[in-house]
């Protein structure tokens, strides 16, 4: 189905202003996407009409607040395939839910001697959370190199995994370079040694299909802020009988089945993990995030965003000091670059002084720009309400920037 893009962006009010004088080219999709105006409707709806505290209360605001909450984990099981609701549990983003795994299912499963598998092309928060729960127990880190184009190099997966590995924790698709790695495959190999795998669908859940059974993954974790949901808001979806064996991650109302001064027992999955009220508004607003990527079809997005990639790439392969980092095979829509003799930070204020929104920098992945030898890159990523047009744009003034320094 081709999509109406031009109707989609008329339902993006942040869209239709002026940025530097020029029209709004908002391509930082990576970092946020942009709310459409049904998620925005439904913040200012749930506080002014139902705004409540839920689960507990007896009164129909309590309600109606639960069941609207209920239905927002109902629909994210759906959206990731899990067998069961109890399997997902609300955070508040991709950072929290790997910090979960590793403070809970770390602490109770990693011992000494043990190795946890990451990859050069995760993002800091697949990484720091290993590396403080290794120190803390005397396990080791081992990480799978990439090759030139930014894809993972499998044959030294493969000799990375040993007995030893317990966890393997690794991005699904690429914040920085837009590569979208074999997880499948690598969740295959991992259970065969007896390791459990984490994926990072930060990135990928806005354009892949996710089917978490189908992957057999033992954790995925996410942010609805990169999928036309509100910040602050995530979700961890783990095997039913991990999140059984697993403590609690923090102490608190909600979490609980009874307490006194002796002891404490838990409540059941999913509440033994959200502990607290819990971010009720954003997590009722990330319903209709879901329903507009349901109803425009993933596969529909994603032949959008493909196009516009490949059609920025062809354009920008003549162009004298372009270089592009990151060129897999599999990507996602981020276009990644340098421009010979200039600094990124400096593209990415030329590119703002005529209107075109990127990121510039590391991206949280210094690690994989330490891989390439590099600081940082320009990454211009798209979404479903970008325009050829636009791209046009972008890369018209990539163009006139290059010029600048190859002449
Ligand atoms: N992993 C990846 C691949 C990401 O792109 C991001 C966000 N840039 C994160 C993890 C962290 O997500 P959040 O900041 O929403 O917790």
């Amino acid at each position: 189905m081709t999509l109406n893009i031009q109707n989609i962006r008329g339902q993006f009010p942040v869209l239709n202003q002026q940025v530097n004088g020029k029209p709004l080219i908002y391509m930082d999709n990576a970092a946020t996407t942009q709310k459409p105006k049904v998620v925005l409707e439904a913040l200012a709806a749930y506080y002014t009409h139902d705004n409540s505290n839920i689960h507990r209360g007896a009164h129909t605001l309590a309600d109606r607040a639960t069941r609207a909450y209920e239905k927002t984990r109902s629909l994210v099981r759906e959206f990731l395939n899990a067998s069961e609701e109890e399997e997902i549990i609300f955070t508040k983003g991709t950072t929290e839910g790997i910090n979960l795994v590793a403070s809970t299912y770390g602490r109770k499963f990693i011992q000494k001697g043990d190795e946890i598998i990451i990859s050069t092309l995760e993002h800091h928060s697949n990484i720091v959370p290993w590396q403080i729960l290794c120190e803390e127990k005397g396990a080791k880190l081992r990480i799978i190199p990439v090759n030139e184009k930014g894809e993972l190099e499998m044959e030294a997966f493969e000799k990375l995994l040993t007995e030893k590995t317990k966890l393997v924790a690794v991005v699904h698709a690429s914040n920085a370079l837009g590569t979208v790695n074999p997880v499948k495959e690598i969740i295959e190999k991992s259970h065969k040694v007896g390791a459990k795998v984490l994926i990072d669908g930060a990135q990928s859940s806005a354009h892949l299909d996710i089917d978490v059974q189908d992957l057999d993954c033992d954790f995925f974790v996410m942010s609805a802020h990169k999928i036309y949901g509100p910040t602050g808001l995530g979700v961890l979806y783990g095997k039913r009988e991990l999140l059984e064996a697993m403590p609690p991650y923090q102490g608190g109302g909600e979490m609980i089945k009874e307490v006194t001064f002796e002891k404490t027992t838990y409540n059941e999955i999913p509440f033994k993990f959200e502990a607290g009220t819990p971010n009720i508004a954003d997590v009722i607003a990330f319903q209709k995030a879901i329903e507009f990527v349901n109803e425009l079809g993933k596969a529909n997005i994603r032949e959008h965003e493909d196009a516009l990639l490949h059609y920025a790439e062809e354009k920008l392969k003549g162009v004298k000091g372009f270089i592009p980092v990151g060129t897999a095979a599999k990507k996602v829509s981020v276009l990644s670059f340098l421009i010979k003799g200039m600094h990124p930070f400096d593209i990415g204020m030329m590119l703002d002084a005529v209107g075109i929104a990127v990121r510039t920098g590391h991206h949280c992945t210094q690690p994989l720009m330490n891989r390439f030898d590099i600081e940082g890159t320009v990454r211009a990523s798209f979404s479903v309400y970008n325009t050829k047009e636009e791209v046009d744009k972008l890369c018209e003034s990539i163009s006139k920037i290059a010029k600048l320094k190859n002449k």
